[in-house]
């Protein structure tokens, strides 16, 4: 977990001029996915109004969708933003345009950068540009673990708490990137099973 600035206070109103904590999914599977993941991390650090408070580790994980594709790394971070969830999307997307992303209609294809709006403070919303929590929260290890080692406590908005989420999904195939410059690339293991915090353990 990487602390990124000091914690101001925050609250979880949607109101335009008081922030509220986001949390948002990262991934990438194309051109280097680990440096896509750490300039994405920045560039979100200067969106307009909007903070990185901490983020996950990074995760390589197996492609979920067509399996004949690059494993991808994945990661979690926390926001406080003051965009409103709807300019907040749009800024994700400019992101993942400005690093490359190219959308060939293959659902879950290979990607430069993926970057998907998964809470807005305690939103719930259906619209057809925007799905609160995001659908895929509940069942995705490459979400549920990297937001578990940042939020443990988390309650998830009409579906309950991340520790009963995490029971029911499996960690199978997730690994913690070794990222240390000293070290050569590799990956660690993380503990399978309930517990929110993956283990390190060299392979
Ligand atoms: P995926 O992340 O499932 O691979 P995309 O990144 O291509 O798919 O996003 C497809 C659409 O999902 C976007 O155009 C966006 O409008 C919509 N969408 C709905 N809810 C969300 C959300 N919470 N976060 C990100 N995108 C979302
Ligand atoms: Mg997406």
């Amino acid at each position: 977990m990487n602390a990124a600035h000091p914690t101001a206070p925050l609250t979880q109103s949607a109101s335009a001029s008081q922030a509220v904590i986001c949390y948002v999914g990262l991934g990438a599977n194309l051109d280097h996915p680990v440096a896509q993941l750490q300039r994405a991390l920045q560039a979100l650090d200067r969106l307009p109004g909007t903070r990185l408070r901490q983020h996950s580790q990074l995760y390589q994980n197996p492609p979920m969708g067509p399996i004949d594709q690059p494993d991808y790394v994945n990661a979690v971070a926390e926001l406080s933003s003051t965009l409103d969830p709807f300019a907040l999307l749009q800024a994700l997307q400019d992101l993942e345009q400005q690093q490359g992303r190219t959308r060939n209609g293959v659902r879950w294809g290979p990607r430069t950068l993926d970057l998907d709006l998964l809470l807005y403070g305690q939103q719930q919303m259906q619209h057809p540009q925007l799905t609160l929590p995001h659908p895929g929260l509940p069942m995705r290890a490459f979400v549920l673990y990297p937001l578990a080692e940042i939020a443990p406590t988390l309650n998830i908005p009409g579906l309950g708490s991340l520790t009963t989420l995490l029971a029911h999904c499996p960690a199978e195939g997730l690994q913690p990137v070794l990222t240390h410059p000293q070290q050569p690339c590799g990956v660690w293991q993380v503990q399978v099973g309930a517990s929110a915090a993956p283990r390190k353990a060299p392979l």
